[in-house]
């Protein structure tokens, strides 16, 4: 299953920061060439430490998608933020992303604040450079690079994939020399079931133009795989009051339908074998505070 790495082996850890929105997830999809993790239009879709891992040359790193740094409130906010700076402590590289057209925002302003206080130096990623005008861009770094917490800066579209290359030879190259710590294939260590959740939850967001996903959990509760190959995946989907349980329904169960087919269509495609989805939805109040999906999630539930 696994090749041996080459004999200049380099691995490390790489920690990918930024305000919600900027594109970190659409990054690391494209760095690691394959999806892992949840990409949507709205913001905070992002719950757990989700590991991609890219190889390039004779580099292995392990990018951390951190869950958004913002100003926590709930509990589960406040494990999340821990796990971003737990992230970002642990790596041998942090970057921060932020969104060319945005700029600076409240959120961007905290994680340079934080980096500064804890003495890092990071690498700055202009992301969405597609939407700027150039020199735009270059003031922008300008006024970026003045804080003197940045010692390279990367301009990239992690869209369009301009400057992609680049900054992935850049981090190639800088993560220490090791052995390789995953085997080849492996592209994300988030276990299937919690991804294919993961799916339908993203499903969730495009399809319902409410508060309520916010509110939402998707449990994977049973994988089975038959002789010809095919999956039969049963989900929950958990909301925590009765009043919002039509809404994810639709009239006559059509929105749950579109949310399940078109999870099924994406499973299909990244497990590469027929899929069948069912989709149960359950009311739990305190789904939020559950010590079991602090743990799915690889979040610290006293944080
Ligand atoms: P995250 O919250 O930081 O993980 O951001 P996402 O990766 O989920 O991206 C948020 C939105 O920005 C999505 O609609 C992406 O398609 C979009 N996006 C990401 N990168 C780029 C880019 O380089 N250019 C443009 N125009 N949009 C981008
Ligand atoms: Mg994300």
């Amino acid at each position: 299953m696994t090749e041996s790495p080459p004999e200049e082996s380099r691995f490390g850890f790489v920690a990918v920061l930024g305000a919600p929105n900027v594109g970190k997830s659409t990054l690391i999809n494209r760095l690691v060439g394959s999806k892992v993790t949840i990409v949507s239009p709205k913001v905070q879709t992002t719950r757990s430490r989700i590991l991609g891992i890219a190889l390039h040359g004779g580099s292995q790193i392990v990018l951390v998608d951190t869950p958004g740094i913002f100003q926590p409130k709930r509990r589960l906010d406040r494990a999340m933020v821990a796990a971003a700076w737990q992230g970002a402590s642990d790596a041998d590289i942090v970057c921060l992303l932020v969104d060319s057209e945005r700029g600076v925002d409240a959120d961007a302003q905290r994680i340079v604040e934080g980096l500064k206080k804890d003495g890092r130096q990071a690498v700055l990623v202009l992301n969405k450079i597609d939407r700027v005008k150039r020199e735009n861009l270059l003031a922008l770094s300008a006024r970026l690079n003045e804080i003197g917490i940045f010692s390279d800066t990367f301009m990239l579209s992690a869209l369009n994939g301009d400057g992609v290359g680049d900054f992935l030879d850049f981090i190639a190259g800088r993560v220490p020399p090791g052995v390789w710590h995953y085997p080849e294939d492996q592209i994300s260590d988030l276990p299937q079931r919690l991804l294919a959740a993961e799916v339908t939850r993203e499903q969730l967001f495009h399809l319902t133009h409410q508060e309520v996903p916010y509110a939402v959990a998707v449990d994977t509760d049973s994988w089975e795989t038959f002789r010809d190959g095919s999956v039969k995946i049963m989900q929950t989907i958990y909301v925590q009051r009765d009043s919002q349980k039509p809404i994810i329904l639709g009239k006559g169960g059509s929105l749950i339908k579109r949310v399940g087919a078109a999870a099924r269509g994406e499973l299909t495609e990244m497990l590469g074998c027929a899929v069948h989805l069912f989709l149960h939805v359950k009311v739990r109040e305190k789904w939020s505070e559950d010590r079991s999906h602090f743990r799915a999630w690889g979040l610290d539930y006293n944080a």
